[in-house]
């Protein structure tokens, strides 16, 4: 019930940002054709394979016992990484894309989550997989999100800090500075 708590919340936060940033229009985009399949990975690991494994049978070879210690940890990474979604989108407002994008009128925004970490959006998506990987007790649709967004993220990250650099120029690499990327004062 939780994972799908999560499914649904993510959905339900992301719909009405997904609807008004798409009014407006894309200038610049780089998105790739690896991106492309990444999301689409993303996308089954994180609804579809969860929803079969709760639903149908089908994988139930591959679920163990669920512990309550990292059933507690989930609840825990899920409030947190739902709360953290719902600021940076909120923060982000129509700057926001799936993919790597800039839209007319793109603003820099320095503020809010954003004035600690540069990535807030990707620490909320890593705590929602690591809630799906605690709560849902089976080897295969537990850790899937997890492994196929650490994957993007190795791959998004620098060519996304590459773009913005380009568009903002030394406003960015001021904020860089003064920065860090997934986690404040770590990393
Ligand atoms: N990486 C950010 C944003 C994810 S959405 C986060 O994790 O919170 C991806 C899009 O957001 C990118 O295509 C880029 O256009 C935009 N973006 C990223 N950082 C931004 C910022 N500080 N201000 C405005 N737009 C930003």
């Amino acid at each position: 019930a939780l994972v799908l708590v999560g499914i649904i919340g993510v959905a339900v936060i992301r719909a009405p940002h997904g609807r008004r940033s798409g009014k407006v229009k894309v200038v610049e985009s780089r998105r790739s054709r690896s991106e492309v399949t990444l999301l689409g990975l993303m996308w089954i690991a994180m609804m579809i394979l969860p929803f079969v494994s709760i639903v149908t049978p089908v994988l139930s070879f591959a679920d163990y016992p669920l512990h309550v210690v990292p059933f507690f940890m989930g609840i825990v990474c899920l409030a947190f990484g739902l709360w953290l979604f719902y600021r940076a989108h909120a923060d982000l407002g129509t700057n926001w894309s799936i993919s790597l994008e800039l839209r007319e009128g793109h603003r820099l925004v320095t503020d809010g989550v954003y004035e600690h970490i540069r990535h807030p959006m990707y620490t909320a998506i890593f705590l929602n997989a690591a809630a799906q990987a605690l709560l849902l007790p089976n080897w295969l649709a537990g850790p899937s999100c997890l492994v196929a967004f650490l994957l993007m993220l190795t791959l998004r990250l620098g060519p996304e800090e590459q773009m913005m650099r380009d568009r903002f120029g030394d406003e960015y690499v001021a904020y860089m500075g003064r920065t860090k990327r997934l986690i404040a004062g770590v990393w």
